[in-house]
C-alpha cells in the first residue's frame, strides 16, 4: 500500500468523523461509532504496547498497555491501531500485537503493516494541510528568522524558536515531540541537528 493510498483512507475517516476541530479529540468517538471496545490493560509484556483484536463473536478491541503514561504516545498508539483496523490488515488468529518497535513515531518500522499503521497515525493526527499552514504561520510571525518556509533547528537561536513552535503544536495535535519532529521532517518543513535533549 502506498503512502498516498493510506492518506486516502485517512481522508475517508475524516469525512465520516472529523468534520471540524482536531482529530485526537475524536479517537474515543471513532472507536465507539465503529463498535470497537477500548481498554487500557496493565501488562508487564514489553512486546505489547498496543493491540487490535477480534473476538470469536466478531467484537473488535483496541488495547493499550497502561504503562503508556504519555498522552501523546497514547493517542499515537490508538491511531496506529485504528490504522490496522481501517486499512483492513489481516488479523492472524484474531489479533495484531504491536511492540515498542512496531509503533514507531520517529523511524519507519520494518514490518510493512506496522509502517502502514504508523503512516496512518501520523497523517491522521497531523494532516498535511493543517499542520503545514499552522507551522508556516508561526515561522512568518517570527522576526528572528529569514527563511519562512523551513526551520533548521540547531544549537543557536533557532532552538528557542523551535521550543515555542513545538509546545504549541504538541498541544494542538495531541502528539509527542518525537511524532511531531518525524512529521515535520517527512513533510520537508524542518530539520533537526541539536545536542540538547529536551525530553
Ligand atoms: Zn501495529
Amino acid at each position: 500500500m502506498t503512502n498516498r493510498e493510506i492518506e486516502q483512507a485517512v481522508s475517508s475517516v475524516y469525512e465520516k468523523y472529523v468534520r471540524s476541530g482536531n482529530s485526537h479529540k475524536q479517537l474515543i468517538n471513532i472507536m465507539q461509532s465503529e463498535g470497537i471496545k477500548y481498554k487500557k490493560v496493565p501488562s508487564e509484556n514489553t512486546g505489547f504496547v498496543g493491540a487490535l483484536t477480534r473476538g470469536v463473536n466478531g467484537q473488535y478491541y483496541i488495547m493499550v498497555n497502561s504503562s503508556v503514561d504519555n498522552l501523546g504516545r497514547e493517542n499515537f498508539t490508538i491511531a496506529h491501531e485504528l490504522g490496522h483496523y481501517f486499512l483492513r490488515h489481516q488479523l492472524q488468529s484474531g489479533f495484531i500485537y504491536c511492540s515498542e518497535n512496531d509503533i514507531s513515531e520517529e523511524t519507519e518500522a520494518g514490518i510493512t503493516i506496522e509502517r502502514e499503521a504508523n503512516h496512518f497515525a501520523s497523517s491522521f493526527l497531523m494532516p498535511e494541510q493543517k499542520i503545514k499552514s499552522a507551522f508556516l504561520a508561526m515561522l512568518r510571525n517570527s522576526k528572528k528568522i529569514k527563511t519562512k518556509d523551513f526551520l533548521y533547528v540547531k544549537n543557536d537561536f533557532s532552538f528557542g524558536i523551535w521550543c515555542g513552535v513545538r509546545d504549541s503544536l504538541m498541544k494542538r495535535y495531541g502528539v509527542s515531540e518525537a511524532a511531531l519532529r518525524y512529521r515535520l521532517r517527512y513533510l520537508n518543513l524542518a530539520k533537526f541537528e541539536f545536542q540538547k535533549d529536551t525530553k
